[in-house]
């Protein structure tokens, strides 16, 4: 059968930035969503890194690539082909309270990029410079929480865990005031998706319902055309379906980050997507030892957004955005779908850890299993990620392996008996060991992004030294596979990793 092929949909062709032509559907909005204002550029502008695999969403001619041209759009002043920037208005519950003052107060969406695949991707300059909702803030990013975002961007998506992407880290010789004088620098953030829990819940609090509802169509339209489909006639209907749908894949989006140790730190609902990816990196980190009571940001004083909360908050924060959409959905309908959170989150979250045992068939004691390693590992502090990266390779009758294991422990008995007891588990598997080493070895990674690297990288950086930012990049992007050059960053964290102190100044 012959390919038909449409003249001029330029399938497969690649582009140069000069070539990217944005549009923004956002501009179609009543003037009250946004506000439209220009970047301003950063004096001497320069590149520090660009991701390959996000120039490849793009389509990006990776042989065009240049790191003046990357440097001018993305860090100086210059607009790309037909991009009108905007800042989204939008609002948000932080620390429990609701904010109305919210907006993107240093980010600018660009514009939107149609590939060759058909899909639309959202380019978000963050440190952009002043809109209309920055209040007191200078409109800033400082190269710390940049190459923050920047590289956890890319370790995420290594690991598989839903994440904004990130294209390029730009950093200047423009200083601006946070933790000290710091040097201001951009990233470009990569995603389908812009709309925030707080863009719903800032139509509702200011009571523009007819507002709320133009959302709501967009963004069935655009991000749900599923259940648009679904219920061609029944807008309510749809509603709720794409509620259901935000749900889910925020319940799939924590489940990972309980499964990997991720702690976001300011987990509110102006920083949720409505995509269930992780979104808006602040003092975000994975934990090197296991400690449920974990909180990332030490100005969190109640320990609101600690690790094992996330769950919980998760929960509160859909029923924030339940709140927001109740001029749309009957209420009873939208209580009916969050009643059903905890026991999808419990769902998911076994099947992750399942997958990171090597377990492929579910059994009812699997939960229980679970709960006594993790039970384990915050009593004895240990590493859960760097234990279970040895367990891939662990055969009971094969001592070094089980050595290995018990290494992390500091009271082996009670150990012992977890290994007994998963050793039982998988001999009700039908797989050997052979096929589940190299399915865990694909789920549990040799490196993550720990916060002693980033300290590290970060402290380079600030002396102009970008190599670490780099390196670390080619680290975090492909975490399952080991190689000799990185050892060290599979190797336990120094010892000065333990007193590492994050804020939320960025
Ligand atoms: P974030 O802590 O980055 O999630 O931001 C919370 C709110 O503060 C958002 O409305 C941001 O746009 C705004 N914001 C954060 N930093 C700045 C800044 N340096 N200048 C202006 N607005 C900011
Ligand atoms: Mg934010």
């Amino acid at each position: 059968m012959a390919i038909e092929i449409k003249v001029g949909m330029n399938l497969g062709k690649l582009k140069t930035l000069n070539e990217l032509t944005l549009e923004n559907a956002y501009l179609d909005f009543p003037e009250h969503f946004y506000h439209r204002v220009d970047p301003s550029g950063l004096k001497n502008a320069h590149l520090i890194s660009f991701n390959p695999d996000v120039g490849k969403i793009l389509d990006l001619d990776p042989c065009s690539i240049s790191p003046s041209d990357l440097a001018r759009f993305f860090g100086g002043g210059d607009v790309l082909q037909d991009s009108k920037p905007l800042a989204m208005k939008y609002g948000g519950h932080q620390f429990g309270q609701y904010n109305p003052d919210l907006g993107d107060g240093r980010g600018l969406l660009l514009g939107e990029v149609l590939n060759n695949k058909g899909e639309r991707w959202d380019l978000h300059l963050k440190g952009a410079g002043k809109t209309a909702y920055s209040r007191f803030g200078d409109g800033r990013a400082v190269l710390r929480s940049s190459i923050r975002e920047y590289l956890v961007s890319a370790a995420m998506q290594g690991l598989d865990i839903p994440t904004t992407q990130a294209l390029c880290l730009v950093g200047s010789e423009e200083y601006t005031m946070r933790e000290g004088m710091e040097p201001c620098a951009k990233v470009l953030r990569v995603t389908q998706c812009h709309i925030r829990f707080g863009h719903f819940e800032h139509f509702y609090h200011t009571h523009q319902h007819d507002s709320l509802k133009i959302l709501a169509d967009y963004c069935l339209e655009r991000y749900f055309p599923k259940h648009k489909k679904q219920f061609p006639k029944h807008c309510a209907a749809a509603y709720l379906a794409m509620f259901k749908t935000i749900q889910d894949r925020s319940i799939a989006m924590v489940a990972k980050w309980q499964a990997y140790g991720f702690v976001h730190g300011v987990m509110n609902t102006d920083n949720m997507s409505i995509l269930g990816e992780t979104f808006d990196y602040g003092p975000y980190v994975f934990m090197d030892q296991y400690r449920p009571d974990f909180i990332s940001n030490h100005t969190d004083y109640e320990g609101r957004y600690s690790f094992k909360r996330q769950p919980d908050i998760m929960l509160w924060n859909l029923s924030c955005l339940a709140q927001a959409l109740l001029p749309l959905i009957e209420r009873d309908e939208l209580v009916a779908v969050l009643d059903e959170y905890r026991d999808l989150y419990v769902k998911a979250y076994t099947q992750q850890m399942r997958l990171r045992l090597g377990l492929v068939s579910e059994q009812e004691n699997d939960a229980a299993l679970i709960d006594q390693l993790t039970q384990l590992a915050t009593e004895q502090r240990i590493d859960l990620n760097r234990f279970l990266r040895d367990l891939c390779n662990f055969q009971p009758e094969n001592d070094v392996t089980l050595h290995q294991c018990l290494s992390h422990f500091s009271h082996p008995v009670a150990a012992t008996s977890w290994l007994v007891a998963y050793t039982q588990r998988t001999e009700q598997e039908e797989a050997g060991f052979r096929t589940r080493q190299q399915q865990m070895l694909s789920v549990n990674p040799c490196y993550l992004l720990r916060s002693y690297m980033l300290e590290e990288a970060i402290r380079e950086a600030n002396d102009g030294d970008y190599r670490l930012v780099n390196t670390l990049q080619s680290v975090v992007r492909n975490p399952f596979e080991a190689k000799d050059e990185y050892t060290r960053y599979a190797a336990q964290p120094p010892e000065w990793a333990g007193g590492i102190s994050l804020s939320c100044s960025s």
